[in-house]
């Protein structure tokens, strides 16, 4: 099993100041790093290095997006606004996306990294891959900019791999705690991009990820939101996946399986309220790499998103990579019992009653 992996240190470099969490630094807030810092995912390519996972690994070198690239998703309008913000001194992408000088060269890597990890999976150079690029991608939408996310990373591997690959349907599981809006807009009136995403209820962005929004047109019942109540757990996590993202994967059969992969409904994410361990994200993984050989020949690709508890998210990231590779190292993560110990792990009736109605368009979907 060959796993590509993506990762540069200009990723590293993209700026997003000071902030109190991500609420810019002013009034009675004292400047602290910004939440989404480098630090988080540079930590995981640390970890790779130190258990020798990074050895187990093709790396596949990311290059920037082409403008051609770009354009088959974003508006020129918007393109032409960050890249001007860029070349002075940075701004904002529109809503809490703030960047520094150069951060979109630093978008186009970010974004060009996803379009070679999805081409080397397509091409079959690699079985499958974890693109750890940054800034990550699935809050943003055409034309703006949303939740530290410039350009849109997933939908661009994805219509990159469709206009060049010939690649027809693709599924999107999104695990990250936040509604993956960016992706849901991008295909929602597609009946060929299968968009799902399990979020957190109404929490980023705001008045959005309702599981109401099926899609429009030729694309309704080709977006499934489940949105979980803060608190839910392995067991809530569990059941969404074997009752929500297998059936509808099944049932919709794609060719290409893409993960927006964020690590921040960890159990000490400052910036989501739900319970998971390394175990939890270990067991996506192999159930999205168990369903990609029974439906796509394998083809899975990771895309890194959020995850902002800099020393756990790590230790998610390295479970997830191994489970791709197939690879188990000795490592062990020192908060796995930490979390798996928390009360309330089981599934409540309140959490089922979202997955009984995200189970029932998956029926539809049939
Ligand atoms: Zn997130």
């Amino acid at each position: 099993m060959t796993t590509g992996f993506v990762c540069h240190e200009r990723y590293f470099w993209h700026d997003t100041g000071h902030a109190g969490i991500f609420i810019p630094a002013m009034g009675h807030i004292q400047p602290a790093e910004h939440a989404e810092s480098p630090e988080s995912k540079r930590r995981i390519r640390n970890l790779m290095e130190v258990t020798g996972l990074i050895d187990k690994v093709m790396q596949i070198a990311p290059r920037p997006a082409t403008p051609e690239e770009v354009l088959r998703h974003h508006t020129s309008d918007y393109v032409d606004r960050i890249k001007a913000m860029s070349d002075d001194r940075g701004g904002d992408a529109g809503m809490t996306t703030p960047f520094g000088a150069g951060s979109y060269e630093i978008a186009l890597l970010s974004a060009g990294g996803v379009i070679a990890a999805a081409e080397a999976v397509v091409d079959g150079t690699v079985d499958n891959a974890y693109a750890l690029v940054r800034p990550p991608g699935h809050h943003a939408e055409a034309d703006i900019g949303k939740g530290f996310c410039l350009l849109a990373n997933a939908v661009l591997g994805i219509k990159h791999v469709q206009a060049t690959r010939g690649v027809g349907r693709v599924a999107v599981v999104d695990y990250d705690v936040h509604h993956g809006n960016g992706t849901e807009a991008a295909f929602y009136d597609d009946p060929n991009v299968l968009t799902i995403s399990v979020h957190q209820d109404n929490c980023f962005p705001p008045d959005s990820g309702a599981i109401t929004d099926t899609g429009v047109g030729a694309g309704e019942g080709y977006n499934i939101n489940v949105p979980l109540p803060p608190g839910a757990g392995r067991e809530a996590y569990a059941a969404v996946m074997a009752r929500v993202v297998a059936p509808a994967l099944r049932a919709f059969r794609p060719d290409l399986i893409v993960v927006p992969s964020g690590f921040d409904a960890g159990g000490f994410d400052p910036l989501g309220r739900m319970m998971l361990s390394s175990e939890s994200y270990r067991s996506f993984a192999r159930t999205l790499k168990a369903l990609a050989q029974e439906l796509c020949g394998g083809r899975l690709l990771f895309t890194h998103e959020g995850g902002y508890c800099a020393v756990h998210v790590p230790f998610c990231a390295h479970a997830v990579i191994e489970e791709l590779c197939g690879v188990e190292t000795p490592i062990e993560d020192p908060f796995l019992g930490i979390v798996e110990n928390l009360g309330g792990h089981q599934l409540y009736p309140h959490q089922e009653a979202v997955i009984d109605q995200a189970a029932e368009l998956v029926a539809r979907l049939s």
